[in-house]
């Protein structure tokens, strides 16, 4: 199979390649703070990786997909102030990929869609989809590995908090690339005192609140790690290929208008 590096190709070659029905992916990752168990880059080696592997099984079948270099620096200032983390202000990043939708008019693709390792960007790339749809009159999409929560069955139960260095996303790593984990530094970090309000959810709730890492502790990690383990993470793994691919299936297809 011929490289979906998109540029690994010459200027006129990308040109060739490309139609209006391509789809462009564009990881966004990040390099922050995970705890004492996970590397900087766990988000960024999320995202660069599975949609590596996405575009290349879907690819492999067929699919008009393209992979474009990755975004490793993104909004991590929840995680400003532990050492490591590297991050872009919301302004820096939302301009940033309104230039890289802009570039991509150049080009005959009108597809693009985020493949994203970091709950952080989740707002901000949301917002980004309209202004792309906006200015330039792309198709844009938000995707991603759907690292959740442990539920007590696949997992400790996590309490709908195991959303940054906990379960899941330990045990990708250790499956992506187990030389970076250090699993007897992990504990379980879970903030149990908020774990049963009713409006005030840490994520998808009806009450929003503002947060950092380290109001939850001086660890800034939220989830618990201490059962995380490869198997798991190659199961994560494969669910993440599978239902990827899938998902670029229909977003082939997607029209905003029914078809006449
Ligand atoms: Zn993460």
């Amino acid at each position: 199979m011929n490289s979906r590096d998109l540029v690994e190709l010459s200027g006129p070659a990308s040109a060739a390649a490309l139609t209006s029905e391509s789809i462009l992916v564009l990881p966004t990752g990040a390099l922050e703070h995970h705890g004492p168990h996970l590397p900087l880059a766990t988000d960024w080696l999320m995202a660069d990786l599975i949609s590596r592997g996405v575009v290349e099984a879907a690819a492999a079948e067929g699919q008009d997909v393209w992979l474009l270099p990755g975004l490793a620096y993104t909004k991590s200032d929840e995680h400003h102030w532990a050492p490591g983390t590297m991050w872009l202000n919301a302004e820096t990043l939302l301009a940033t990929v309104v230039d890289i939708g802009r570039s991509i008019t150049a080009t005959p693709a009108k597809t693009l869609v985020f493949y994203n390792g970091h709950g952080g960007n989740i707002a901000l790339l949301q917002v980004a989809l309209r202004e792309l749809r906006r200015r330039f009159g792309l198709r844009t999409f938000l995707m991603g590995a759907g690292i959740v929560a442990g539920d007590g069955i696949n997992g400790p139960d996590e309490r709908g908090f195991g959303i940054h260095g906990g379960h899941a996303e330990t045990s990708m790593i250790m499956h992506l690339r187990p030389d970076l984990v250090d699993l007897s530094k992990a504990e379980r970090w879970i903030p149990d005192h908020m774990a049963d309000l009713k409006y005030i959810k840490f994520n998808g709730g009806p009450v929003h609140f503002g947060w950092l890492s380290n109001d939850f502790g001086p660890a800034g990690v939220i989830g618990d790690a201490t059962e995380a383990n490869a198997a798991f993470g190659a199961q994560l793994y494969a669910d993440a290929i599978t239902n990827g691919v899938a998902t670029l299936k229909e977003i082939a297809g997607f029209r905003h208008l029914p078809p006449s």
